[in-house]
């Protein structure tokens, strides 16, 4: 098969580079947030707060009431109250209010993408392109079913559950916050939702949305707080219902919490997912599909793809492009625009991150720095690389390292590959690389995986369900089946 030969190295021209291309589009940040509860921002209950830092320039950007058990009480109290009225709403009058928070989520888009980007390090051009509109899809999609509901289910008479608490990460904090809310909401449910501690700013944001659409007081409850207010939020009776992402260790708390009661609970965990390129696939295209899969959002995605199966044939030329795509890739300021690559979260991530990376080299992983652009000074920041020399039983092809952290392994035949892949206790994403239809359907039909990319990676839709198993969860969150853990479904 004929190959296109690599690109030629970038010429080393010093003192050229893009010109700086920041967002400029202003945002007003608040001194103090307290929680929104029954459509009033309030402080906690016994006054305490905590500062969230942009992880760019550690910088404090605001303080945040940190939620206790009375915090929490007097959320799940009003989405109590809120309950009777919102859940006999017909459909058609739900529909209405999702609709309105979408259409103000698109008008305030610029904002919101510049308020995540400070909060969360991520770059502009994912908050912008990817967060934002996605979050507004997601109200857009489930305003569609709000009235819809017994066509979903058909013989069926669709309920709401109750009051939901909604638990979310860090690393998409506002689309986390539009996937949990929007169906719950579009099934006449209630919610009290708590958002990561290190990025509470766009869902306070989303708060301040939802008094402008006039949203009734107590159908959403937001508490802001660390894993304290999460495990109290969890504990709670009233709530009826418990969705969860994050971590499979924490996960794994929340199901004993709610073992013996006839709670509900959906968790969306951890990932290691592998990305396997056949040798006839089209390399370039791979290539950026590999970038996309790891290095996107700084590897600050659950379904991430951090393990790497190239075919034996294949793997020192497709080494080599990945080398040279590595080097042209731009890590710095999230709000330029021509930034690939942010900054991590926050420190305690950084810290975990690099723990891995003396792991991997301890193990006898050979570690790839392609990447050699000066660092800003401040800030929580990590090039993008890949390990070599990695055994199937090492740390980095298991654990989750949640970083832009690619562990690189081959495989021989097919079968190598499914047992390479499904060599993991998670079951989240997985992706193919190859221009034969029928090798991919084969192939994908073995993948313990919740979602199978082919030819592609990351892409994501409201309609199109999402979740895991194995650890990494259970339940869906998007389409159909995401209706179905907010409905009790009468005969
Ligand atoms: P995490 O530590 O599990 O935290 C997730 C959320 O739970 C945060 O709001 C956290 O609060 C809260 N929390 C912490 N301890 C708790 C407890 N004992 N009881 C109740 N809530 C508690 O996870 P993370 O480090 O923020 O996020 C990274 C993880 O999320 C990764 O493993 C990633 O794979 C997973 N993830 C999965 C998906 C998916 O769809 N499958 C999507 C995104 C992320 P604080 O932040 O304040 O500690
Ligand atoms: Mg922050």
């Amino acid at each position: 098969m004929s190959r296109t030969k690599s690109p030629p190295e970038p010429a080393a021209a010093p003192g050229w580079d893009y010109a700086p291309a920041p967002e400029t589009a202003p945002v007003e940040i608040a001194s103090r947030y307290g929680h929104f509860i029954a459509g009033e921002f309030v402080p906690a209950a016994d006054g305490a707060e905590f500062a969230t830092i942009n992880p760019a320039t550690e910088e404090e950007l605001s303080r945040v009431a940190r939620g206790g058990a009375e915090d929490v009480e007097r959320a799940v109290a009003a989405a109590r109250r809120a309950l009777p009225r919102w859940s006999r709403l017909p459909g058609r009058e739900r529909a209405k209010y999702l609709f309105r928070i979408a259409r103000r989520l698109q008008e305030r888009a610029r904002e919101l993408a510049v308020l995540e980007t400070l909060d969360g390090g991520k770059p502009i051009r994912e908050s912008r392109d990817v967060d934002v509109p996605e979050a507004a899809r997601h109200f857009f999609y489930h305003a569609g079913w709000a009235d819809k509901l017994e066509f979903a289910f058909p013989g069926r008479r669709p309920k709401p559950v109750g009051v939901c608490g909604q638990i979310i990460p860090w690393n998409f904090p506002l689309l986390m916050a539009a996937w949990k809310l929007a169906p719950a909401l579009a099934c006449g449910n209630t919610v009290v939702l708590k958002p990561a501690e290190t990025t509470p700013l766009t869902a306070l944001r989303l708060a301040e949305i939802l008094q402008e659409c006039e949203l009734p007081p107590g159908v959403v409850n937001i508490v802001t707080g660390d894993g304290e207010t999460g495990a109290a939020l969890a504990a709670h009776r009233g709530v009826r219902k418990i969705a969860f992402t994050g971590s499979t260790e924490v996960g794994k708390k929340l199901a004993a919490a709610v073992a013996g009661s006839r709670r509900r609970l959906t968790l969306e965990l951890g990932g290691k997912s592998a990305n396997i390129v056949c040798e006839d696939a089209s390399l370039d295209q791979a290539v950026e599909g590999v970038i996309d899969a790891i290095f996107f959002n700084q590897g600050h995605v659950c379904c991430a793809g951090s393990r790497l199966l190239v075919q034996e044939s294949i793997l020192e030329e497709f080494l080599e492009k990945l080398d040279w795509r590595l080097r042209s890739l731009r890590v710095g300021d999230p709000l330029d625009k021509n930034t690939d690559v942010g900054a991590i979260n926050s420190r305690a991530q950084l810290d975990r991150i690099r723990t891995y990376l003396r792991i991997g080299l301890e193990e006898g992983g050979r570690l790839h720095e392609c990447h050699d652009q000066p660092l800003p000074a401040k800030g929580f920041w990590c090039r993008p690389c890949y390990f070599t020399n990695v055994q199937p039983a090492d740390t980095l092809a298991r654990e989750e390292v949640f970083g832009p952290v690619l562990a690189v392994m081959s495989f021989r035949t097919p079968e190598e590959a499914i047992a390479r892949a499904n060599n993991t206790p998670y079951g989240l994403a997985a992706g193919i690389w190859s221009d034969k239809g029928s090798r991919i359907f084969a192939l994908a039909a073995r993948l313990q995986a919740g979602v199978v990319w082919c030819n592609t990676y990351n892409r994501f839709d409201a309609s199109s369900p999402f979740g895991g198993y194995k650890e990494s969860g259970f339940g869906r969150e998007g389409g159909r089946q995401g209706l179905r853990p907010y409905l009790e479904l009468e005969r």
